[in-house]
């Protein structure tokens, strides 16, 4: 039998007729940047969510930098978060020359380890510690897996945190029967190309309080106050006042256009993935090469990521050679995430080596995302199988 003859794609946005048509209304319209479908698409996305306020950014890594802003963090101050995530989670905590404290994962579901946590937060509140005062922790739900949110809001509550939730790969995820949006201080959402739902590049703050809402709305647009213009006459629609130095982190119409055709299949998307992500499972249980990804009990992952760990002790190759032969075999694939520890800024700047998070070190070695996104039909899935399959038979020790 021979492999397929066409590349298979590691991700791809599903960019149907009705994205189209929302973004040429929004093009004929003569209103392209933020405007009301920015407007629209917050609101269906808080309604969708569960969520009190939705603020419509341009990435989620605005999204996490305005939250870290609206809770006024301080130089020097402590967040707390893992290194097995994307380079954003831990810059925006940099932006204000304070500290992110890595905290290792747990190897089934690489999230953060709650009891690590705690024992990590417990050690920097000693009155001997030095390093400064931690303010937040910024949970990471990885592939579309819930982080153990009771765990972490109890560690949170005790030593009064702020939690952040990554939420990037967690839409629609559920933890014990409700959606990520709304169960946290913050929860931020990204809309990138290769994210369950795209806007090309984007991202969602959601929060319960007015106050917050209110601070990244305002300096996601140079801190300009509308409430200020509000107090002004139509005549003086030209008025405005600045109340702080913000940022130009503002959504566009033509990217909200996108967001609420996708919102709109959101589900439907969900489920495909989920029938990808079942076959995968089913297909791959019997090959001792290759780990399945584990899931809760009582969770709803969203599927944005499927993770594999190869079983190393039992192949002739290194994860990079097996995906170079699926490469070779038109499977596209991808290694989510080089822990951010093992990278020259964090290395030199805090002086890391590999073995400090040894979960996430050893956990990184093994990783290998597989396509799973709507769009792959049929013969797409039994070729990313066949592919895995064939390469974990030939490599067998
Ligand atoms: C994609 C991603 C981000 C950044 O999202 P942007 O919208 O590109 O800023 C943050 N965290 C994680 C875990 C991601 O995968």
């Amino acid at each position: 039998m021979s492999s397929r003859t066409k590349f298979l794609p590691f991700a791809l946005p599903l960019i149907e007729a009705e994205e189209l048509q929302e973004v040429q209304d929004t093009l004929q319209s003569g209103w392209i940047t933020t405007g009301p479908k920015v407007k629209r698409f917050e609101a269906e996305f808080a309604a969708y969510v569960g969520a009190k306020h939705a603020v419509a950014v341009n990435s989620c890594t605005a999204a996490m930098h305005l939250a870290l802003e609206a809770i006024k963090l301080q130089p020097g101050d402590l967040v707390l978060t893992t290194p097995y995530t994307f380079a954003a989670t831990a810059e925006v905590v940099r932006y204000f020359h304070a500290k992110p404290v890595f905290v290792d994962i747990d190897p089934e579901t690489f999230n953060i380890d709650p009891q690590k946590l705690e024992e990590t937060v417990e050690k920097l509140c000693r009155k001997s510690s030095r390093e400064g005062i931690p303010k937040a922790i910024i949970p990471v739900h990885i592939a579309g897996q819930p982080c153990e949110m009771d765990a972490i809001h109890a560690v949170a509550q005790r030593y009064n945190l702020i939690v952040i939730e990554d939420a990037a790969h967690a839409l629609p995820t559920k933890y014990k029967g409700r959606l990520i949006g709304a169960l946290s201080s913050f929860t931020c959402f990204s809309f990138y190309a290769t994210k369950t739902l795209t806007t090309g590049e984007g991202g969602m703050i959601c929060t319960e309080n007015d106050e917050w809402a209110g601070r990244c709305r305002v300096m996601s647009l140079h801190g300009i106050s509308k409430d200020a213009w509000k107090r002004h006459t139509a005549e003086d629609s030209w008025y405005y006042e600045i109340i702080a130095p913000g940022y130009k982190y503002n959504m566009t119409d033509i990217a909200a256009a996108l967001g609420i055709a996708q919102l709109r299949k959101c589900d439907r998307m969900w489920q495909w993935r989920t029938e990808i992500a079942q076959r995968y499972t089913k297909a791959y249980a019997d090959l001792p090469e290759v780990e399945v990804p584990y899931v809760h009990a009582d969770v709803q992952h969203a599927w944005h990521l499927y993770i594999i760990r190869l079983n190393l002790e039992r192949l002739r190759c290194d994860r990079t050679q097996f995906t170079e032969q699926l490469k070779a075999q038109n499977i596209g694939t991808s290694v989510h995430f080089i822990p951010l520890h093992l990278h020259p800024y964090y290395r030199q700047e805090y002086g890391y080596q590999p073995h400090d998070f040894s979960s996430a070190y050893n956990i990184y070695k093994r990783v290998i995302s597989l396509p799973i996104y709507p769009g792959m039909c049929n013969q797409d899935v039994e070729d990313v199988i066949r592919a895995v399959r064939r390469t974990a038979e030939k490599n067998r020790r």
